[in-house]
């Protein structure tokens, strides 16, 4: 080969090479999970959901002018491969992600991430480091090792703790844990700047997670539903604006407290939820967590 050709080929080579690493943007449908898309100010949320049946745990994707960054992992590997997937569809490059908490659903999979910086909050990566292997096997009995094929809890390397903001690829980042007492140790992300709230375990749309305890519960979502959101997406179920946001959790959370008062057992309680919210997922979750309310 002459060196011209030679040049003419590294040269095409390295221009594909470029083409791929900043990509281009082409359309996705996931085939199995949920994808909701809003554009704010400059930033696009895409929030993936495994099935709504299957509690629909979301991964959230936020596109800033150049990058992409995370929050949370699917749990099982289908759903991590859509995950994939659709931020292979965004064309930019993946450039950190953030753990919510230490609920393995929303880790499990970051093995599929490999070479990504992952952020979490201290709790969080003790949490992974002490139990995530346990956790992992306890997975691959449940699910099977095809869906979690997996071979180690990846723990968080940078910590990242509530009450600290940061500028991502010009993008505000504002961490926050407004009632630890309610959802334990998670981290939340604000963006002042999109009006846009990534919240966990404090309440849900769209899928049946009945958490204790309800009055309090009620109480502080009541105190925050003067915060006018433009979207509140939550570690699962489906992302609305806030004023939808709050009441239907605060419709919900009523529901549920009448429910439990009158219905004698779990049982009779999961009834009346299924009826009252018959198109919630997640119906499973009712019978792993009514019966805590029934325990004395
Ligand atoms: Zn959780
Ligand atoms: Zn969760």
């Amino acid at each position: 080969m002459s060196q011209k050709k030679l040049i003419a080929v590294i040269t095409l080579a390295l221009l594909l090479g470029l083409w791929t690493i900043s990509g281009a943007a082409y359309a996705f449908t996931p085939k199995q999970g949920q994808l909701y898309e809003k554009e704010i100010n400059g930033v696009k949320f895409h929030v993936y959901t495994s099935p709504i049946p299957a509690g629909a745990s979301a991964s959230v994707v936020i596109e800033t002018e150049k990058s992409l960054i995370l929050q949370d992992t699917q749990q099982n590997k289908p759903q991590n491969d859509e995950l994939k997937a659709l931020i292979a569809s965004l064309g930019k490059p993946l450039q950190r992600i953030y753990v919510s908490h230490d609920h393995s659903h929303h880790w499990a999979g970051l093995e599929m991430f490999e070479g990504i910086p992952v952020y979490a909050n201290q709790a969080t990566i003790d949490v992974i480091k002490q139990k995530g292997e346990e956790e992992l096997q306890g997975l691959k009995k449940k699910f099977g090792v095809e869906a979690i094929p997996y071979t180690k809890a990846v723990v968080p390397t940078h910590v990242v703790e509530a009450g600290s903001k940061e500028k991502v690829d010009g993008v505000l980042f504002v961490f926050t844990s407004p009632a630890p007492q309610l959802t334990g140790p998670v981290l939340f992300i604000e963006f002042p700047d999109q009006n846009v709230l990534i919240q966990h375990h404090l309440a849900y749309v769209g899928v049946h997670v009945p958490m204790p305890p309800v009055e309090a519960r009620l109480a502080k979502l009541n105190e925050m539903k003067s915060t006018n959101y433009a979207w509140v997406i939550g570690g699962h179920g489906i992302p609305v604006p806030g004023t939808e946001y709050f009441s239907k959790t605060i419709d919900y959370f009523t529901t549920l407290g009448k429910v439990v008062k009158e219905s004698p057992d779990a049982a009779a309680a999961k009834e009346k939820m299924t009826i009252a919210y018959p198109s919630y997922g997640g119906v499973f979750l009712l019978d792993m967590m009514l019966p805590g309310f029934y325990k004395k």
